[in-house]
């Protein structure tokens, strides 16, 4: 479904991102992932390696708070493959700080690096996208930006903010064939929820109509179809996938 195209995917290295990572590669897509460390972008690639050596894999661990620094490294991928296709904005931290424990400083850290990064790493992006004619912006929202949570109220906020950018560039960039869309996760069974006992997670799948947590592959699939010709008239769209727990 990818054949021929470059994706770049922040996050790539655990989780949801290395679900993504994996599924593009499956389709024929040659990707860059990106993650916080060179340690966890070798692992993730050396693990991808191992699957199938054919997979045409690399990464790198830009600071994506850094502007100058994600220029230099969308620069470097150009130059390597000739262009970009498909850029997916993955990378996320979550928080769950009750209001009166939360500092600024901790709210500001959520945000930057669930929205700015974002800003930071489509700015170089979308001139190369112009340039070749097109591509495709996939960000990573959450089932919390419809609904709010009871505590840590940075990531939410965060996440409708995520759901604002993706529906104003899809406006703005829809002229120069650039789509821009985002996905929506509900609970999804990355380590952190894996680890969980299973008295915490029993009560959680009485609250989701498909009563079941979603696989990272689930998530993954999303991805796909909308990095795909399949999604080739959808933009602007934030597509829910919680098994309905949102409602
Ligand atoms: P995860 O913690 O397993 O992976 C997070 C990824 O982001 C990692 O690859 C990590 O390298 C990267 N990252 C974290 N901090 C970074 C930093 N400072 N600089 C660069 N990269 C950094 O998380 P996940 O559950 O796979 O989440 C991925 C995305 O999905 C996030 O945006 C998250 O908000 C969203 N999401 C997750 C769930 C869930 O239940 N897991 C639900 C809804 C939305």
């Amino acid at each position: 479904m990818l054949k021929g195209k470059v994706a770049v995917v922040t996050g790539g290295t655990r989780g949801i991102g290395y679900a993504i990572v994996k599924k593009y590669l499956e389709n024929g897509a040659k990707v860059v992932l990106f993650g916080s460390r060179d340690e966890t972008v070798n692992k993730a690639l050396a693990a991808l390696k191992e699957e199938n050596p054919d997979w045409e894999v690399s990464g790198y661990a830009p600071n994506l708070l850094d502007p100058k620094a994600l220029e230099e490294t969308i620069a470097k991928i150009k130059e390597q493959y000739g262009r970009i296709d498909i850029l997916v904005n993955n990378a996320g931290i979550s928080d769950s700080t009750k209001i009166d424990d939360y500092t600024a400083e901790q709210f500001a850290k959520v945000m930057d690096l669930n929205v700015k990064a974002i800003f930071n790493a489509i700015l170089p992006t979308v001139k190369i996208m112009k340039e070749q004619g097109g591509g495709c912006i996939i960000n990573t929202s959450s089932m919390v930006s419809i609904s709010g949570q009871p505590s840590g109220v940075a990531y939410p906020t965060s996440k409708t903010a995520v759901n604002g950018l993706t529906w104003s560039l899809a406006r703005e960039l829809g002229p120069s064939n650039i789509r821009v869309n985002a996905v929506a996760p509900g609970i999804t069974k990355t380590d952190m929820v894996a680890a969980l006992p299973e008295q915490m997670i029993a009560p959680l799948i009485k609250m989701i109509p498909l009563r079941r947590i979603g696989e990272p592959e689930d998530v993954a699939n999303a991805f796909l179809y909308l990095a795909s010709d399949l999604a080739s008239y959808v933009t602007g769209e934030i597509l829910s996938v919680d098994g309905a727990m949102r409602s």
